[in-house]
């Protein structure tokens, strides 16, 4: 992938803006019209697998619930694993919690017990990378489960708020940066 692959505008032009969501002063960024068109969801998921290629992982972490849709989709591309990442109240079985700062309070995510197996190497995996947080907290998970972190990879990267700056100089991609 390059910065003047085609299918990165194809990508950017799916992807809506929607102002003041889920509060005043946010631009939401919606992934509903990529996941709409087929051949815009076929590249997305294209380029995640090449730009991640040069990389060797075991298990991909998807975080609630957009990552869900890319990560699963890339996970069976590759014919690997995912381990799914929930908020409170969500999953059935026994599972293990974590707690990490919000803009305004705290967050917390989950994920069963034994979703990563000790030693796998991990992809955390969701839509959008804003102040990173939330892909921090899932890899908090993933490595109190005995799982590596290897790398993180996002459909959108919020440059400006440079999140990257939390995931620990692991490899970071994202397709479309803002
Ligand atoms: P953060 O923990 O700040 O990196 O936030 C990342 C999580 O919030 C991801 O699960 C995103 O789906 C969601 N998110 C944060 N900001 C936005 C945004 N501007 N547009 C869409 N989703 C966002």
């Amino acid at each position: 992938m390059t910065d003047g692959d085609p299918r990165l505008d194809l990508l950017r032009s799916r992807i809506r803006d929607v102002p003041d969501f889920p509060k005043p002063g946010i631009l939401f960024k919606d992934i509903t019209p990529l996941v709409g068109d087929g051949p815009a969801f076929q590249a997305a998921v294209d380029l995640l697998a090449e730009s991640c290629a040069g990389y060797r992982f075991d298990r991909i972490v998807a975080i609630e619930s957009r990552g869900f849709v890319f990560g699963g989709a890339l996970a069976a591309r590759l014919g690997l694993p995912m381990a799914m990442v929930r908020k409170p109240g969500k999953l059935p079985y026994r599972r293990d919690s974590t707690s990490y700062a919000l803009e305004y309070g705290e967050g917390t995510l989950e994920l069963h017990v034994e979703s990563v197996r000790r030693g796998e190497r991990c992809l955390i995996l969701d839509d959008v990378l804003a102040t990173g947080g939330t892909a921090r907290a899932a890899a908090t998970l993933a490595e109190g489960q005995g799982g590596r972190v290897e790398g993180y990879a996002f459909v959108i990267e919020l440059d400006f708020l440079a999140g990257r700056g939390k995931l620990a100089d692991k490899p970071v991609f994202a397709l479309l940066h803002y």
